[in-house]
């Protein structure tokens, strides 16, 4: 299964998403089920409209589906994504090389990172809230393994101090999303064109950051938010 862009597939009914990419789950036709292959997975049912597959860290397979969806739809989804899951799981052992080899970051390096990006981030977040109109709050910079970027309610905004050291344009398009996010708290077309207006590669720096950011994330050090 290859890995593509909601927006551009309206006529999909469920849609099955691979982390911040996705699959298509059922398109009107009957899905093939293959039953042979099972795999132990977590459920959770919730509102949301989509089925979503993930692996975490430790190789677990979550699944997030909307109440009602047939458990029997959901088994076959999973075995029918066994090969992805798989794939999955040697990228996290590769990641976990990786970081085994370059190691954790001390906190002498984690503080130059987050100088670093005190200098850069001022006049990037001028730079993109004024052709957004948007007003912002509060700045935090963390050294985070679970995030690159958040906004709250309020428009206060944090960023992960690992960005520095990502290319530019990626830092660029997280303080792009993040103040997107200023107009929109979602991840709607609207959203999307958003932040297309301001970085028309930004599919180009997701990709990148789903390939090398989960061995970046490794870096911090494990149940440390703060920096
Ligand atoms: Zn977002």
């Amino acid at each position: 299964m290859t890995p593509f862009d909601t927006e551009t597939e309206k006529d999909a009914v469920w849609i099955l998403s691979h982390g911040k990419g996705f699959v298509k789950l059922h398109n009107g036709k009957t899905p093939w089920y293959n039953v042979g292959m099972e795999q132990e997975y977590t459920l959770i049912r919730s509102a949301r409209k989509t089925v979503g597959l993930s692996v975490g860290r430790g190789g677990q397979v979550i699944v997030r589906a909307p109440y009602g969806f047939p458990k029997g739809r959901i088994d076959g989804f999973v075995s029918e994504n066994a090969g992805w899951i798989e794939k999955q799981r040697e990228k996290l052992a590769k990641e976990r090389r990786e970081a085994d080899e370059r190691g954790v970051l001390t906190p002498a390096e984690v503080r130059s990172l987050a100088a670093r990006m005190k200098l850069a981030l001022p006049e990037k977040l001028e730079r993109y809230s004024a052709a957004l109109g948007v007003r912002y709050g509060r700045v935090t910079i963390r050294c985070q393994r679970s995030k690159w970027g958040s906004c709250t309610a309020k428009g206060n905004l944090n960023f992960n101090c690992l960005l520095m050291l990502a290319p530019e344009a990626v830092l660029d398009y997280v303080v792009i999303h993040e103040l997107c996010h200023l107009r929109h708290m979602d991840h709607s077309k609207a959203f999307w064109a958003e932040v297309a207006s301001l970085d028309p590669d930004h599919k180009a720096h997701r990709k990148w950051l789903r390939e090398n950011g989960g061995a970046l994330l490794r870096r911090a050090e494990e149940g440390k938010e703060d920096a």
